[in-house]
């Protein structure tokens, strides 16, 4: 039989050692339903998740209850690590710089998993979630005291903003839940929603990610409409104005937390607009085996190379200049028509 553990000791030292490993956030919360579930579910009943299909049907019904995704589990710790707002902006989101953040972090929540393994002497079950899981995760930090919901829909951490990955761990442990964070710092603020270019966020706290650019240029696998393309302006990857405009990621930005969230040396020169033409040039040139050695191990490999390139297409027609005709001429010989057609479309615009 185990021996007795005081739990609010080990919750302090639990939430020390996080602190410990380098997270910018850390606290406790018990699972159970989310307080934000209806507004998930009408917001799935509107659509507004766009082609992100598996955050509907079984993935719905698993984030109904946080009890369900992993048998047994009574707790989570959830973890915020910085990414980066004090870096500049630029054509990638901040968040795609660096390395791939799911398995970086994952190893880190892991360590966390062990350190308390070692600290009861005996097993725990538990599971870490990093963006992967059926899991509310902002719900959940939410409740474990980490931040607020801002207008923008991110979770704003008094401690680093709202440039931060969310991660956690699940476990069955009784362990002592932190408080809520419970006021709306956002105030009368309206800048996100007066900043967003697309009209995504259609009012406080609902995005649409039909228009939205960090879903277009990352998600969306298919021909961005054509009124929505001079709108994506510069952005080749994802988008962060909603982010950038929030004043409260001045006032609490961190350094980034974690090394392998600097940003790689291919981005060093592309935050202004000469940069922003020379990257999505350069992408407009890559061929399969460029692009598999250019992206190894990150976030960006989430979309594929033509779709990067569909991508690069917008950005040109939006910023470049005729210097950027010749690569955009390469382009109508693509062998993926949608490319073929941004090409064209960016031609046109030039
Ligand atoms: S990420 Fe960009 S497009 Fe999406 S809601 Fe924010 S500002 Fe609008
Ligand atoms: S910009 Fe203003 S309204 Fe939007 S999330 Fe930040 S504080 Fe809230």
């Amino acid at each position: 039989m185990n021996a007795p553990v005081d739990r609010s000791a080990l919750t302090q030292r639990l939430l020390a050692q996080a602190y410990g490993l380098g997270f910018d956030a850390a606290g406790i919360a018990r699972l159970g339903e989310p307080a934000t579930r209806a507004a998930f579910d009408d917001w799935l009943g509107q659509g507004y998740q766009a082609g992100m299909t598996y955050l509907g049907g079984q993935g719905a019904a698993l984030r109904a209850d946080a009890r369900l995704p992993h048998a047994g589990a009574t707790h989570a710790i959830l973890l915020a690590a910085s990414y980066g707002a004090r870096e500049p902006t630029g054509p990638v989101a901040r968040y795609a710089r660096g390395d791939d953040y799911h398995e970086a972090l994952r190893e880190r929540v892991r360590a966390l998993h062990h350190w308390l393994e070692q600290e009861l002497g005996h097993a725990v079950n538990a599971r870490p979630y990093v963006d992967s899981g059926p899991v509310l995760e902002r719900d959940l930090a939410q409740r474990a005291g980490l931040g607020w919901f801002g207008k923008n829909t991110m979770l704003i951490t008094p401690r680093a903003g709202s440039f931060v990955f969310l991660a956690s761990l699940f476990v069955e442990l009784d362990l002592e839940p932190s408080a809520p964070f419970e006021t709306d710092r956002c105030g009368s603020c309206t800048r996100c929603l007066d900043a967003c270019p697309t009209g995504a966020l259609r009012e406080a706290r609902v995005l649409d990610a039909n228009l939205c650019i960090s879903y277009l240029t990352i998600e969306h696998r298919d021909t961005i409409a054509e009124p929505l393309r001079p709108l994506v302006g510069g952005l080749l990857y994802g988008c962060d104005i909603c982010n950038d405009v929030c004043p409260w990621n001045v006032k609490f930005a961190q350094e980034i937390a974690f090394e392998e969230f600097r940003p790689r040396e291919m981005f060093a020169e592309s935050y202004d607009r000469e940069g922003t033409r020379a990257l999505a040039r350069e992408i407009l040139m890559m061929g399969p085996a460029d692009y598999a050695t250019a992206f190894r191990g990150s976030a960006m490999k989430r979309a594929k190379l033509w779709m990067l390139q569909r991508n690069a297409c917008v950005v040109l027609g939006n910023v470049g200049t005729e210097e950027d005709l010749a690569v955009l001429e390469a382009m109508l010989e693509h062998e993926h028509e949608i490319v073929r057609e941004h090409a064209r479309w960016a031609i046109k615009k030039m």
